[in-house]
This record gives C-alpha cells, structure tokens and sequence, in this order.
C-alpha cells in the first residue's frame, strides 16, 4: 500500500482545532503530520506536540492494553 495523506483534525482539547494531513502508510501506521495546506490557519504548518505524533503513537514503550481490568474503556479513550 503506497503511503497517502488523509483529512483529519487534531484530537487535542485545544482552542486553534487544527486542520491536519496525516500520512497513512498501511492501516495501523502513521507518519508525518503535518498542517493543512488548504487551511488558512494552519497553513501546512502544526505545533511541535502534534508534529511528532507518529514518534509518540509508534513508541516501543507505549501501553497497548490495561493494566485494570475494570477501567478497559476509560484506558481505550485515553489511547485516542
Ligand atoms: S495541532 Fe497543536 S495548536 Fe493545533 S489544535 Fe492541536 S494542539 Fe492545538
């Protein structure tokens, strides 16, 4: 699968709700992210915090399950 830039917006509770383009390279791998160019206000530019989401996403050390097996909800929120 060739990699593409999608459509989407950032998923932080920020006020400047950015447009972004975020590379999708299969169906469980992201790379850059970066700000949409068609937008006036990001302007193909995003924060450093979201810029390096993939390194964050992708990290080795990231959890990937619970470790409360009463709470695997509120954990799969805290994953978006
Ligand atoms: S990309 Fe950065 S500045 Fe833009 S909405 Fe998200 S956190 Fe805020």
């Amino acid at each position: 699968m060739p990699s593409e830039f999608i459509h989407s917006v950032c998923p932080h509770d920020c006020p400047s709700v950015c447009a972004l383009e975020v590379e999708r390279r299969d169906a469980n791998t992201i790379g850059k992210v970066r700000g949409a160019a068609a937008h006036p206000y990001t302007d193909g530019v995003i924060c450093a915090k979201v810029a390096r989401y993939a390194d964050r996403v992708h990290h080795a050390g990231r959890l990937s399950t619970s470790r409360d097996p009463i709470e695997p909800l509120v954990f799969n929120c805290l994953l978006i």
